[in-house]
Formats: structure tokens, C-alpha cells, sequence
């Protein structure tokens, strides 16, 4: 009888690899097909993880047993916390990472966790969309599966420009995933194109260091996994740079040639996240731009260069670089490039992100619609973890948007989309006081336990920390400071961690990251319960269903534009409604009392 695996995972980026791990700690037998098996685990585009609510993200995965956060750690070589001058609960913590010995912690992750690789193209899915039977490969032919789950990333019919260059690929020196994009096509699923893009890497030796602003890592005891602290000994400076107006004439000279401007690209870019080009077009009074000079490892042969994204000719790219102060003898080693490559129209995918017209195939990372590695790791993790959950006929892993970002983001694809490559804010949380970086480990236990997807290590360490936690808060709201309670007296401003610790009596050995995370709930207790009973009453809406609508375009209770969106969007409850952008307050009265109307006639 043929092998027939429990969960086939299409791609080795950062949602195959956390896809592959999630269903293997299920206890499924998975097997990873990617195209180049080397490259398994690299960062497409620059060396760094996390950033504001992306490093969250991180922890949430961490707190979910994935790899990502662990390998972070062990190949970090530079920190920072973002966002300090803002509240800690959306501090962004931030690390350079050594790339190919991230990629390399990955490939390990994944060798010892006995799931067997296959070095192969998937050209199509095998067997009737509804139920596939597995996945054809170009050599290997067909292989079997219970489940699928498609990470193939910006692969999809991938095409990289470079000035007038055109040619087939998912990144430089990897395939197109042709087959497998004509394979969906076919198979009528939506599908529509985005682009990125990538800045030139640097030669380190010729780039004279002295003429730019060093920017020191953070001395800190960070990490982003809960674990124990391990410091890498290993760190490295990086520096900032600002582009002129000189670099800003030089891209417009060539601005005719850019793929995007001569409109040879029709994928969305995303609009955080412009290349320097689009800079130039929609910021022309900007007398300069910041560049950040990141090493891409551990005394690595070359820089990347942060901001400066183009798809501008190799001409123009030599000349905008070299017209960096520092950079006057700059050897490019890879010239940037942009890359358009198709996904999954948000309708395709449900909430636990199985490929809704299908009962097996998952959709996992940036084929989601989504950008980022974090972004990425976060889905592929929730795909893997479900495909493995249906492999063994279980309930499936929904997250909330109430308990995490991941949960955000899942509910923001789902919903409504996105109409650009969609990335993480913590502007996109209504409950963000309460999704916090340092308290991801006590947001998700109970799913994640409840899920089957810790190991065991893993849930010692954590029912560690949830116990730690319960002693800190018996203490807080046992003792008191000039007749409050210490839990109490620990919300007024200014109060900090070390003014708590020397008032208390018993709060001088405890664990020091739990202690800050608790006494955090409590400064945001207020807010975080006004939130909940907010979403409570939200919930309600989740119970309002608007299928019966036949057409919004007669309901004269909510403005134009707002029947013209509601047409086109077709929510499926008034909760939906009420996250589909333009669509407001008042809007949703006037549908209560549409349909209260059509209730009484
Ligand atoms: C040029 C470029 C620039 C980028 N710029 C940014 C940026 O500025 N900011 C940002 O946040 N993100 C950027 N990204 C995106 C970032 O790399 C992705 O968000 C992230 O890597 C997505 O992870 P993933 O696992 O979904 O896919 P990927 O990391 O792309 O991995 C896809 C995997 O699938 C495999 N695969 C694909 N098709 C097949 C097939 N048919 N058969 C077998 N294997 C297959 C590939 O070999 C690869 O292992 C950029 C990506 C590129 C390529």
C-alpha cells in the first residue's frame, strides 16, 4: 500500500517550517516537500526579527512552541526594543539575526523532529479539489496525505523584475511555482498578484564604516523565547546613512525604466513599506531618507541596505548607492529586485485557514496575502497545527482576535482582506493593552495546551511561569502600602516595578520578567476590562446574521457608499460588517433597524 502521510507541508520558508513542527508535536507523520532544501529557512529579504507587534507575534509563537523564537535568539546579534518612547504594551522588541545561521538553526528544528524532507517541485494537488488525495511532484510523482498544507510563499507564478531584466522566479536563484499556480487556476480558486522588493547587499569591505552613525545593540536580557536567557556572545554594530538629493535625482533619472512606474508590474506593493523609487515619486520634497546598514551575519561579507528597496536598473542602483556618504566605493554583491507572485483571495480561506472549497488543503504564510516572516511563521503555525488536528479527526484551533495578534491577523484575512500585502500593526488590535509582548506565555497557555501542540518541555515551562505568576499576584493582593492594596497601588503613574519589589515583603526573588508582566496587567487592568466588555457586546453582533439580505442597495437607512460596500462584500453577521472598512457606527443602526422592520412585517 502506498505511504500515506498525515500532513504534507509544500515549502521550507518560515510557515512550512512552523506548519511542519506544529502537526509533528501533534504527533502526526509530516512530510516537507520544498523545491531547495538548502535553502529551507532563509530570509528572503533582510536579517531581522520581530519590530513593532511583529516581535508579539514572535512570542506568540514561541509561547506556542514554534522554532521561530528560539533560533531568533540563538542567532542574534544585535537588539533593540522599539517604540520606547510609547507605553510597554506596544513596545516592539527587535533582533538582527545571523541569516544563514538562523536558516541553519531552522534546518536543524526540523531534522530532529523526525520529519522527513523532500528535496522536490509540487506541480499540482492530486484528486478532486473538494477532497485532494495529496500533491504531484516533478520527480517523485504523487505523494499521499490526509492533509495539505501550501507555504510556497512569493513562489506562486513568481516573476522578479529588475529594470527592463524580466525573468521567472519566487526569489534570485530559485524556480517559479508555475505548475502549482496553474494547477489552482484551474482548479478556479482566486487567486491575485502582489509584489515586494528587495535592496541591493553591500560588499562590507568597501564601504568606509567611519562615516556613519553606529548604532549600538541594547544591552539587555531579552530573549524572545520564555525559556531560560542564553546569551549569544556573539554581536555586531550596525549603522544609519540618509540618502540626498543627489540619490533622489539619480532615481529619477531612471525612473522610466522602473518596472513599476513603466507598469509591467500589476501586484500591489505594499504602501509601508515603499521601494525608494516610490519614495521618490510620492515624497518629493523629502530632502533625505534613512538608510539602515545591517551586516546579514556574524562577520558576514556583506550589508543590507534597510530603505533602500528598488527595482531600478543595475546602472541606477550602482550610482544611488554610491551616492551614499561612505558608500563612494561600494561594490554591489546582489543587486535589488522586485518580485510579483500570486495568492489567495482572502474569500478562499476560513478562519482556521483551510482553502474553504476544499476539506483537506490549508493555506499557510505569504500565499495568505500576508508579508513578513513573522506574519508568516504565525499562520503557518495555526495551518499546521489544524491540518494536523483534521489528520486525526479533531476539533479545529480557532484564535481569537481578543487573545492574540495572530488571532488579529487571521480574523483581518479572512474578513475582509487586505489590498495590499498585509502586515502587522498593533493599530490593527482593538485589544492591544492586553496583547502584549511580555505576557504572550500567559495569554495563550490554556489554547495552546487545550490544542495538543505543546511538548512537554515546553508545558513545564510554561505552567512554570503561569505559577510564578499566581504567587506574584496572592502577593500583590495580600500586602498593602499605607492601607491599599499593593495591587492597587501598583496602577498609580510612576509607579515602577523596583518601587513595587521595595515596598513588598516577598517580592525580592521572583522571577524578574514575570513580576514586570504582572504588575503590568494590573496598571492596565482598567482598560483591558472596559475592552472585554466591548467585545461582549460585539459578540452579540457576531449573532446577528445578515444572509438574509437579498439587496443593500434598497436599504435606506445607511448611506450610499456604505450599501455599495456591504453589496460588494456580502458580510456574512453584523460583527463583519463592522470591521469592513468605511463602514460605520451609524451604519450598523441603520441596518438593526432594517432588519428589526423586516422581523415585523
Ligand atoms: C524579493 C523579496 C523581498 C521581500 N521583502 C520583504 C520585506 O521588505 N519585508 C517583509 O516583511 N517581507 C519581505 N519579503 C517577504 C518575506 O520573505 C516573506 O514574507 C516570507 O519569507 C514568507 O514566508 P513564507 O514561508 O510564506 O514563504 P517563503 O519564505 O517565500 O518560502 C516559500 C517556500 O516554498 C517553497 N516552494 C514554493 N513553491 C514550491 C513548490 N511548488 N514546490 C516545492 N516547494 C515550493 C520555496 O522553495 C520556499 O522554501 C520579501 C520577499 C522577497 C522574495
Amino acid at each position: 500500500m502506498m505511504n500515506t502521510w498525515d500532513v504534507i507541508v509544500v515549502g521550507g520558508g518560515h510557515a512550512g517550517i512552523e506548519a511542519a513542527l506544529a502537526a509533528t508535536r501533534l504527533g502526526c507523520r509530516v512530510v516537507l516537500i520544498s523545491a531547495k532544501t538548502s535553502r529551507i529557512g532563509e530570509m528572503s529579504c533582510n536579517p531581522a526579527i520581530g519590530g513593532i507587534a511583529k516581535g508579539t507575534i514572535v512570542r506568540e509563537i514561541d509561547a506556542l512552541d514554534g522554532s521561530m523564537a528560539r533560533s531568533a535568539d540563538a542567532t542574534t546579534l544585535h537588539f533593540r526594543m522599539l517604540n520606547r518612547r510609547k507605553g510597554p504594551a506596544v513596545w516592539g522588541p527587535r533582533v538582527q539575526s545571523d541569516a544563514a545561521e538562523y536558516a541553519r538553526a531552522q534546518q536543524l528544528y526540523i531534522k530532529s523532529s523526525g520529519i522527513e524532507i523532500i528535496e522536490d517541485e509540487v506541480t499540482a494537488l492530486d484528486g478532486v479539489t473538494d477532497r485532494v488525495t495529496g500533491v504531484k511532484c516533478r520527480k517523485s510523482g504523487s505523494i499521499r496525505g490526509k492533509t495539505v498544507v501550501l507555504a510556497a510563499g512569493t513562489f506562486l507564478g513568481g516573476r522578479l523584475f529588475r529594470g527592463e531584466e524580466l525573468w521567472k522566479g519566487g526569489r534570485i536563484g530559485d524556480l517559479s511555482a508555475e505548475a502549482l499556480e496553474k494547477d489552482l487556476t484551474e482548479r478556479m480558486f482566486h487567486v491575485e498578484r502582489f509584489k515586494t522588493g528587495t535592496p541591493a547587499r553591500i560588499v562590507r569591505s568597501t564601504v568606509n564604516t567611519a562615516e556613519l552613525e553606529v548604532q549600538r545593540s541594547e544591552l539587555t536580557k531579552f530573549t524572545f523565547s520564555f525559556g531560560k536567557y542564553k546569551p549569544n556572545d556573539k554581536e555586531e554594530v550596525c549603522y544609519l546613512t540618509y540618502t540626498d538629493k543627489n540619490t533622489m535625482n539619480i532615481a529619477k533619472d531612471f525612473l522610466h525604466l522602473s518596472p513599476l512606474m513603466a507598469g509591467r508590474i500589476d501586484g500591489t506593493g505594499p504602501r509601508y513599506c515603499p521601494s525608494f523609487e516610490d519614495k521618490v515619486v510620492k515624497f518629493p520634497d523629502r530632502q533625505r531618507h534613512k538608510i539602515y546598514v545591517e551586516p546579514m551575519g556574524y562577520g558576514s561579507r556583506d550589508f543590507y541596505l534597510n530603505g533602500l528597496s528598488t527595482s531600478l536598473p543595475r546602472e541606477a542602483q550602482l550610482k544611488m548607492v554610491r551616492s551614499l556618504p561612505g558608500f563612494e566605493k561600494a561594490e554591489i554583491s546582489d543587486y535589488g529586485y522586485a518580485v510579483e507572485y500570486s495568492y489567495f483571495h482572502f474569500s478562499e480561506i476560513d478562519e482556521t485557514l483551510r482553502l474553504r472549497r476544499t476539506e483537506n488543503v490549508f493555506a499557510a504564510g505569504q500565499i495568505c496575502g500576508t508579508s513578513g516572516y513573522e506574519e508568516a511563521a504565525g499562520l503557518g503555525l495555526i495551518a499546521g497545527a489544524n491540518a494536523g488536528r483534521l489528520a486525526k479527526s479533531l476539533e479545529p484551533l480557532i484564535m481569537s482576535r481578543m487573545d492574540s495578534y495572530i488571532g488579529v491577523m487571521i480574523d483581518d484575512i479572512v474578513s475582509k482582506g487586505a489590498d495590499e500585502p498585509y502586515r502587522m500593526f498593533s493599530s490593527r488590535a482593538e485589544n492591544r493593552l492586553y496583547l502584549r509582548q511580555d505576557n504572550a506565555d500567559r495569554r495563550l497557555y490554556r489554547s495552546a495546551d487545550r490544542f495538543g501542540i505543546l511538548s512537554e518541555q515546553k508545558r513545564e515551562l510554561l505552567t512554570g511561569n503561569l505559577k510564578e505568576a499566581d504567587t506574584i499576584w496572592n502577593v500583590l493582593e495580600g500586602e498593602t502600602v499605607d492601607g491599599t492594596r499593593l495591587s492597587k497601588w501598583c496602577r498609580r503613574p510612576g509607579v515602577s516595578v523596583e518601587d513595587v519589589v521595595t515596598r513588598s515583603r516577598n517580592l525580592v526573588n521572583r522571577d524578574e520578567r514575570v513580576l514586570a508582566s504582572v504588575i503590568l496587567d494590573e496598571k492596565y487592568r482598567g482598560y483591558i476590562e472596559r475592552n472585554l466588555r466591548r467585545h461582549e457586546s460585539r459578540r452579540d453582533l457576531e449573532k446577528i446574521s445578515l444572509r438574509r439580505i437579498s439587496s443593500y442597495m434598497e436599504i435606506d437607512e445607511i448611506c450610499w457608499e456604505a450599501r455599495e460596500v456591504l453589496e460588494r462584500e456580502r458580510p456574512e453577521t453584523l460583527a463583519r460588517a463592522e470591521r469592513i472598512p468605511g463602514i460605520r457606527p451609524t451604519d450598523l443602526n441603520g441596518l438593526l433597524i432594517y432588519l428589526g422592520r423586516q422581523r415585523s412585517t
